[in-house]
């Protein structure tokens, strides 16, 4: 087929839309390690984790044999709404950089909520209501998981309430408003009404808060409250699976015009967008049937794979959800205050971590203000205003295209655009008056972190 066949956007039909997420870990020799409880350090059995979490979705997050999970109709429906996402060939961003590399992006921030997180919203919501509880509590940082979670909530007549970080509660009005528009309630994190919450603030009095910290409190109220169950917006095996729709639809696209990427590329905070985008083409690259190019790219003020190590440790500074195996600063690592809320997280997903471990991808961190520069930069040309978290997979592609001018290959790179940054205005202006600053933790800071970690044999 030729080059110009293919269109500046690519869209899916309704009946070319997936009807069953993948499951990445069916195909992984190495699974990823259990989730242990943190009192007896055992493997957290499916009833332990159905106190925590929907009892579907426990049972999700302990199956890594089954491949295909059907997705329910009434979340097909509902992702009907605002999906098929947009697969874009950035033919402009080619143009700009005058790079023979052909570059793809798959673009999560046409919903209301701004980013993939509803893909995964939707799902967790849908099988809280389906046990027939009354609500969920979650926590957020930036915003966007509890926006998507609250948006999710509205459709299925849920109850929610979220546990927001401090200092985006007090930063991000209008994110609070958009899930108060939808029925949640918003409580700033850390607060008195739990007991992680007075306790956290006895000992750091005036703290903005984490989002460690906000889990604990949210983890606390589910655990507390009949009905409730307690749901989360990344890290997760379940969230992967249910992000992996941005897989799936990517590489329909693609094969409709026989595109093979040579590289793909996602921003990695807790990891569930990148491996939602990758799992498809690492579902390949295990079963031996292709082989691709794949980096997650990290910000170098909270830098998880690049600089964390691999061991079990808490998923929340409170110490009340299991432990997890991942690449991992320790929970009581506290990032720098930067801009990229979502990408703020002490860990990896525990199926990631593996695949890095095992030599299945490769990660680069990179530094804030060149972060604002891709994303202007790109903005200028492709026209969507990226969120800050996107950025960092932007400036990864647009540093391998420029790879490609050097070498003259024409690599196809396909990267994952997940949100907008309508919201963000506050840190574009930031950088547009040259008061953003970069921040590299030291290795004594992370030492500290590490020292932390819990004793697991
Ligand atoms: C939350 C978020 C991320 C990071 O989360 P992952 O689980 O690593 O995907 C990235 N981009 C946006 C826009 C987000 O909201």
């Amino acid at each position: 087929m030729s080059e110009q066949k293919i269109p500046y956007k690519i869209y899916l039909e309704e009946s070319e839309m997936p009807t069953a997420w993948y499951n990445l870990r069916a195909d992984m020799v190495n699974k990823p390690a259990p989730l242990l409880n943190g009192e007896t350090l055992q493997p957290m059995t499916e009833d332990e984790l159905s106190e925590v979490f929907c009892r579907e979705l426990a049972r999700q997050e302990m199956d890594d044999t089954t491949a295909y999970f059907p997705i329910p109709e009434k979340i097909r429906d509902f992702y009907k709404m605002y999906r098929p996402a947009p697969l874009v060939r950035a033919y402009c961003l080619e143009e700009k950089l005058q790079t023979p590399a052909k570059i793809y992006y798959k673009y999560e921030g046409g919903n209301t909520s701004g980013s993939h997180k509803l893909n995964s919203a939707i799902a967790q919501a849908y099988y809280a209501k389906e046990q027939g509880l009354t609500g969920v509590t979650t926590e957020t940082g930036a915003g966007q998981w509890g926006t998507a979670l609250s948006m999710a909530c509205a459709y299925l007549g849920l109850d929610c309430k979220v546990y927001m970080v401090k200092v985006s509660y007090e930063q991000k009005p209008f994110r609070r408003e958009v899930m108060r528009t939808y029925g949640a309630s918003v409580t700033p994190s850390p607060s008195m009404d739990t007991a992680v919450g007075r306790k956290i603030l006895a000992e750091h009095p005036g703290t903005g808060g984490s989002l460690g910290c906000a889990i604990s409190e949210a983890v606390e109220v589910a655990t507390n409250t009949p009905g409730y169950r307690y749901v989360l917006g990344s890290v997760l095996n379940q969230v992967m699976l249910h992000q992996s729709i941005i897989g799936l639809e990517t590489k329909a696209a693609l094969d409709k015009y026989n595109v093979k990427p040579d590289i793909i590329i996602g921003c990695a905070g807790g990891g569930s967008n990148l491996g939602g985008l990758i799992a498809p083409f690492m579902g390949e690259k295990l079963r031996g049937e292709a082989d691709y190019q794949i980096i997650a790219v990290e910000p170098a003020s909270c830098p998880s794979i690049t600089r964390g190590v691999y061991a079990y440790d808490y998923c929340d500074t409170g110490a009340v959800c299991p432990l997890a195996k991942m690449y991992t600063l320790g929970s009581g690592f506290i990032p720098a205050a930067t801009h990229a809320g979502g990408l703020r997280y002490h860990g990896m997903c525990p199926t990631l971590s593996q695949l890095y471990d095992d030599g299945l991808m490769e990660a680069r961190s990179v530094q804030q203000t060149e972060v604002f520069e891709a994303a202007e930069y790109f903005a200028r040309v492709e026209g969507i205003l990226p969120a800050p978290e996107s950025s960092h997979a932007i400036k990864v592609a647009i540093d391998e295209a420029r790879k490609c001018i050097e070498t003259g290959e024409e690599k196809t790179i396909v990267f994952g655009l997940t949100g907008t940054g309508y919201f963000d205005m506050f840190a574009y202006e930031r950088f547009h008056d040259g008061k953003m600053t970069d921040y590299i933790p030291t290795e004594e800071e992370l030492a500290a972190g590490r020292a932390k970690l819990p004793k697991v044999e």
